[in-house]
């Protein structure tokens, strides 16, 4: 019996089961004139097909830098990255040649930031935008390019888009301009887009229906994606697998449910219970303690120690590693990491 051998897609591209991407003890610093500041430290985090994962910490933890690396749009000098792979598909981009990092980072990882309106060109129509963005990358004539606007513009439902693709950026409300940055990001077919704080500068209902669009599209075409955020509420529905980022590192990582459910990490816990909740109304939120770290002078240990309800001595002399979480029997759990000593007593305690 003979097997026929698929040329066309395979061929073109070599079979890879792994993860799409796959960043590996990544660190990044600037050297600033008081000094080094240490924003990235050891991150560890992957993504493939068709999987959603959100990087979720406080302002200043280290999420933008990360995926700024990973796009090659960091400005070295000041940035430089003294550390870590960045692995597409299994091979590091910090080890490529230009060209060919560029193909990457061009068209397989596309990136959404937070201001459309700072990223979109005031003066050229979006449909003249978003044509060009296909027209970079194929032989495609005006006319295509603008019937592809139109196509587009549509796939993310923008009502109307066939009136609409003559019409400027400031013409259209902040959700459908947030709607135009993910049809530029589509545009190039690619196969991971990230996505840091979409809907940060969007009101509530639009922010879950941005959200939705985007969790939808990501579905339909199979795409890996990672959500940036330091709102869990906005990715809690969304997204797979959670990173909870502090002071650089990922201090957190579990599949979303039971990241939720049961926290393994004392900053992980402060974080869920200062959410607002409508089922505690009335009570007093919770606010984690302190400010996170200056990055020129990390504490030593944990860099969350000064503010953990938790802390003991090993917490002020060890930097913990990100430990394998397991039930009480022993036996694993998927995905579930902790980088507290005390992740055992902070998963069935309370909340100190
Ligand atoms: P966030 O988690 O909010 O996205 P960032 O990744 O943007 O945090 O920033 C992490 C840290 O890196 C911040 O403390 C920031 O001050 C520092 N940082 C970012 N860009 C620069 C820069 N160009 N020069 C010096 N420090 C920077
Ligand atoms: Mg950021």
């Amino acid at each position: 019996m003979t097997t026929a051998v698929d040329t066309t897609k395979s061929a073109r591209q070599a079979p890879y089961d792994g993860p799409l991407l796959d960043v590996r003890d990544l660190h990044v610093e600037f050297v600033t004139r008081e000094g080094v500041a240490r924003a990235v430290n050891g991150v560890n985090y992957s993504v493939s097909a068709g999987e959603t994962l959100a990087v979720l910490g406080e302002s200043g933890s280290g999420k933008s830098v990360t995926a700024q690396a990973i796009m090659g749009i960091l400005d070295m000098p000041p940035a430089r990255i003294p550390k870590g792979e960045i692995r597409y598909r299994g091979q590091d981009m910090l080890a490529m040649g230009k060209e060919e990092r560029r193909k990457i980072r061009g068209q397989k990882i596309a990136m959404i930031f937070q201001d459309a309106l700072s990223s979109l060109n005031p003066v050229l129509t979006v449909g003249f935008q978003l044509g060009e963005m296909f027209r970079a990358h194929t032989d495609a004539s005006r006319k295509e390019a603008k019937a592809k606007a139109v196509e587009l513009m549509d796939r993310v439902r923008i009502p109307a888009a066939k009136d609409r693709v003559g019409d400027y950026p400031h013409q259209f409300s902040g959700g459908m301009r947030q709607r135009i940055m993910i049809a530029m990001a589509l545009a190039l077919e690619p196969d991971l887009i990230i996505a840091d704080e979409p809907t940060t500068a969007l009101d509530v209902t639009v922010q879950a229906q941005v959200m939705d669009l985007l969790a939808e599209l990501q579905a339909e075409y199979h795409m890996g994606l990672i959500l940036i955020t330091h709102d869990l509420g906005v990715v809690a529905d969304v997204a797979d697998k959670i990173a909870v980022m502090y002071a650089g590192r990922i201090v957190e990582t579990a599949p979303v449910h039971e990241l939720y459910a049961s926290p393994a990490h004392p900053y992980t816990r402060g974080l869920l219970d200062s959410i607002p909740r409508l089922d505690q109304k009335g009570q007093e939120l919770y606010a984690i303690k302190g400010l996170p770290p200056n990055l020129l002078r990390i504490p030593p240990g944990c860099a969350f120690n000064p503010r953990c309800p938790r802390a003991q001595d090993i917490c002020r002399g060890e930097v913990p590693e990100l430990f394998q979480v397991t039930e009480d029997d022993g036996t694993e759990q998927p995905g579930r990491g902790s980088a507290c000593f005390f992740w055992k007593e902070t998963l069935h305690g309370s909340r100190s």
